[in-house]
């Protein structure tokens, strides 16, 4: 049976390292605090992968606490998802990601997300679909103080 999977992620701005997004990185007045590269993009496909398949979430099994995971590429934490999920007997089916923050705007960097996470999740571009969109101002994300992304997978069975 086909299974659905929901992944949420958002970190804050920290400055002084670069923006990676989506295992893209770009050009931005900064980066994203966190443990790893900070990747939120792949952070939010991550745990919708493990959540359609019944897996605990990304930070038990990759918590911030273990140095190993130190500035770690996030591509190392999909890719372990798909591994899990494809010992469980399960592929992507087809990605849809909503990338919500005030900056930097995403259109020029869609494409490359686009092709970077369908090769990471071993399918075809056209069944990921990169969105992104602002939160007209309103509360943190408005603020610009950081980067929330939500994500679905769906899994089938292979
Ligand atoms: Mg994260």
């Amino acid at each position: 049976m086909d299974r659905i999977g929901f992944g949420y992620d958002s970190h804050r701005f920290a400055g002084d390292r670069p923006l990676v997004l989506g295992g893209c990185q770009i050009e931005h007045a900064g980066g994203l605090a966190g443990h790893s590269d900070a990747d939120v993009l792949l952070h939010a496909i991550t745990d919708a992968i493990l959540g359609a398949i019944g897996e605990d979430d990304i930070g038990q099994i990759f918590p911030d606490t273990d140095p190993a995971n130190a500035g770690a590429n996030s591509a190392v934490f999909v890719r372990h998802a798909i591994e899990l999920a494809g010992r469980k007997g399960y592929r992507v089916g087809n990605c849809d990601v909503t990338v919500i923050t005030e900056l930097p705007k995403l259109g020029p960097h869609k494409k490359v997300i686009r092709q970077n996470v369908a090769e990471l999740l071993d399918v075809s571009e056209g069944v990921v679909s990169i969105k992104a969109t602002t939160n007209e101002g309103m509360g943190a994300v408005g603020r610009g103080e950081g980067i929330v992304v939500m994500a679905v997978v769906m899994m089938v069975a292979c």
